[in-house]
C-alpha cells in the first residue's frame, strides 16, 4: 500500500490554514495542524463575548494580489444585495463578506483630523496658524536638506514629512506602537510599511477622490494601501473566514489538533524527522511527517530545535523582539461631543481612530459597529475596541482585568471621548507577540534565515514564522508558495522571502 504523505503544520492562523487547504485542494498530501489555542485564525480570529464579537485589531480584507482576493471570495462570497454606492447590505444569510467603507481619523488635541492628514480647512483650523507655518517651513527644509544616509525611522519620517509633521502626527503614535524611540528603529520598517505614503501622494489622492468615483470595485489596485476607501469584511469578523476554512480542511480529511503546542523539533541530516507537541494536560505527543511548515514564532522554533541551531543563529533567534498587544472590548451608551464641534453623538462614522494624544497610552480605538453591525448583539450601544501596545509582563500586561478596564475607561474619559457613567460592559484580551519587531537582533536576521534554509523539509511561513510585518494576504501568499515548493519537491525557499518585499505586496500604512 502507498504510504500516506503528511505535512505537519504549527499554527491554525491564516498562514497555517491556507497551507492546509491548498494542500488538500491540490494533492492527496494530508495536512495535520497543531494549534495552541481552542480557536482558529491566530491574530485574525474573532472573540465572541456574550454574542458581541471583537476583532483583534480591525482586519481589512484587502490585497493587491488577485490570487488572495479570489481565494477569500471563494470561501465567503460578497453579499449580493448592495446599496447604490456599491456597499453591501447586511445579508440575511450568515456566510458572506460585506464591502465596507473605510473612515479612519486621527484624534489629537481633543479634535479629529483626517487620516492620512489632508490639507483640508478643518485640518488647518484644528492645527492653528502657528503650528501650520512650522509644518510648511519644516517640510520645505526637509525637501532640500535630506538626512542621508537614513540611519533610523526618525530620519525616514523627517525626510518625507519634515520635523514638525513628524512630531505632530508620527512620533508619539509610532513610539506607542513600538515602545522605543523612532531613532532606535530600523528605517526598514518605514520602507516596508509606509513606503508609498507622502505629502504629495496625500494631496494627489485628495484631488483624485474629488474627480473619480470608486464604484463597486473593491480591488483599488493602484491605490496606496493607506488610502484604500473600501474593503471586504466577513459578516461576523475575520475569524469567520478562518472558521469556514478550518471546517473545509477537516471535512476533506485534514486534522486540526487544538490545545497542542509544538515544543520540540527533532532534526537529523538537514531534515526535520519528527516534532513533539504538549497538550493542555502537559502530555507529550510525537508526530512524524514528510514536511514541517512552521508559523510559530521563529524564536520559539529555534529554542525547540534538537539539536539546537549553530551558536551564531541561536544568538540572533534569542535576540529577536516582539511587541505585545491588549485589546479591550468596551460597550458604551454613547460618546461625548468633541471640541471640534462633532456631536453630541451616540456614534462616530469611523471604523477606527488613531489616538495621537501623548497623555494617554491607548493607541487606537475600533468602532466595531462600523465594521459590521452583525458584530454587535446588543441594540443601541457602541461596541468599541481599545488597543494598547505593550510588553508581556510590563505594567499594563500584568494588571488584573478589572484594574485594566478601570484604567482604560479613565483614559477615554480623560481625552473627552466618553463619560465613564456610560460604560456598560467590557472584555480584556491579551495577544502575545502581535508584532515582530524591526529592532533587537533583526539586523542580523540573514544569519538565521541562512541556517533555516539549509533544513530541506522545513518551511517558515507567516508573520511570526518569518518575523515579517505581514498582513493576512502576505501570510497566505507565503503559505501558497510553500505548498508550490512541496508539490514540485523543491527545497528552495527564496521566493517565500520575496513576499512583502516586492512592491506588489507592500503594506504602506503606518501601522495595523
Ligand atoms: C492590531 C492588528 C491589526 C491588523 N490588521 C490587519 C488588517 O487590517 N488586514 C490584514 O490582512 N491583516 C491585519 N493584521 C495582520 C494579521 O493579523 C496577520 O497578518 C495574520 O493573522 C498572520 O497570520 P499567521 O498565520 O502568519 O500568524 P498568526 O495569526 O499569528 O497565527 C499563528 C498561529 O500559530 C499558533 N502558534 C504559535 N506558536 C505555536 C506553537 N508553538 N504550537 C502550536 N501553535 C502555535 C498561534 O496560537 C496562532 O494561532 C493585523 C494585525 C494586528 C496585530
Amino acid at each position: 500500500m502507498k504510504k500516506e504523505k503528511r505535512v505537519l503544520i504549527a499554527g491554525a492562523g491564516p498562514a497555517g490554514l491556507t497551507a492546509a487547504l491548498e494542500l488538500i485542494r491540490r494533492s492527496d498530501i494530508k495536512p495535520i495542524i497543531f494549534e495552541t489555542l481552542d480557536d482558529v485564525g491566530g491574530i485574525s480570529r474573532t472573540i465572541n463575548y456574550k454574542g458581541n464579537r471583537m476583532d483583534i485589531g480591525g482586519h481589512r480584507f484587502f490585497s493587491k494580489s488577485d490570487w488572495v482576493m479570489d481565494w477569500w471570495r471563494t470561501v465567503l462570497p460578497i453579499a449580493p444585495e448592495k446599496t447604490a454606492d456599491g456597499l453591501s447590505l447586511i445579508p440575511v444569510e450568515d456566510r458572506h463578506m460585506l464591502i465596507r467603507p473605510r473612515l479612519s481619523r486621527i484624534y489629537f488635541l481633543r479634535k479629529f483630523f483626517d487620516y492620512p492628514v489632508s490639507l483640508s480647512l478643518r485640518t488647518m483650523t484644528n492645527l492653528g496658524p502657528w503650528r501650520l507655518i512650522k509644518i510648511v517651513v519644516a517640510f520645505a527644509w526637509a525637501s532640500v536638506f535630506q538626512r542621508k544616509p537614513e540611519r533610523n525611522l526618525e530620519d525616514f519620517f523627517v525626510n518625507r514629512f519634515g520635523t514638525e509633521l513628524y512630531r505632530t502626527f508620527f512620533k508619539d503614535y509610532t513610539e506607542k506602537v513600538w515602545g522605543v524611540p523612532c531613532s532606535e528603529i530600523s528605517p526598514d520598517w518605514g520602507a516596508q510599511r509606509i513606503k508609498g505614503l507622502s505629502v504629495i501622494g496625500a494631496i494627489k489622492h485628495a484631488v483624485d477622490k474629488l474627480f473619480s468615483h470608486l464604484g463597486a470595485d473593491v480591488g483599488q489596485k493602484n491605490t496606496n494601501t493607506s488610502l484604500i476607501e473600501r474593503f471586504m469584511y466577513p459578516k461576523f469578523g475575520p475569524g469567520q473566514m478562518w472558521q469556514v476554512v478550518a471546517e473545509e480542511v477537516k471535512a476533506r480529511g485534514g486534522e486540526i489538533h487544538h490545545g497542542h503546542r509544538v515544543v520540540k523539533v527533532s532534526l537529523d541530516a538537514n531534515k526535520v524527522t519528527s516534532i513533539e507537541t504538549e497538550d493542555c494536560e502537559g502530555k507529550r505527543h510525537t508526530w512524524i511527517g514528510d514536511w514541517f511548515i512552521s508559523t510559530m514564532a521563529i524564536r520559539d522554533l529555534m529554542q525547540a530545535c534538537d539539536p539546537p541551531p549553530p551558536a551564531e543563529a541561536a544568538i540572533v533567534a534569542n535576540g529577536l523582539c516582539y511587541r505585545d498587544f491588549i485589546t479591550m472590548g468596551l460597550m458604551v451608551k454613547k460618546l461625548k461631543p468633541t471640541r471640534d464641534g462633532r456631536g453630541p453623538t451616540n456614534i462616530v462614522p469611523d471604523t477606527w481612530i488613531y489616538i495621537q494624544e501623548p497623555d494617554v497610552k491607548i493607541g487606537r480605538l475600533q468602532i466595531f459597529n462600523n465594521w459590521s453591525p452583525a458584530l454587535v448583539a446588543v441594540k443601541d450601544v457602541i461596541w468599541m475596541g481599545l488597543e494598547y501596545f505593550c510588553q508581556e509582563d510590563d505594567e499594563l500586561w500584568s494588571m488584573s482585568d478589572q484594574n485594566f478596564a478601570r484604567f482604560a475607561i479613565n483614559e477615554l474619559a480623560k481625552i473627552e471621548l466618553i463619560d465613564p457613567a456610560d460604560a456598560i460592559d467590557w472584555n480584556v484580551v491579551r495577544v502575545p507577540k502581535a508584532y515582530p519587531a524591526y529592532f533587537g537582533s533583526y539586523g542580523q536576521f540573514g544569519t538565521l534565515r541562512a541556517y533555516t534554509d539549509t533544513i530541506t523539509n522545513l518551511f517558515l511561513i507567516g508573520r511570526n514564522g518569518m518575523h515579517r510585518y505581514n498582513n493576512q494576504d502576505h501570510s497566505m501568499l507565503t503559505a501558497k508558495l510553500a505548498v508550490d515548493a512541496i508539490l514540485v519537491g523543491s527545497p528552495n525557499k527564496s521566493s517565500l522571502w520575496e513576499i512583502n518585499v516586492d512592491d506588489d505586496y507592500h503594506e504602506e500604512k503606518i501601522s495595523n
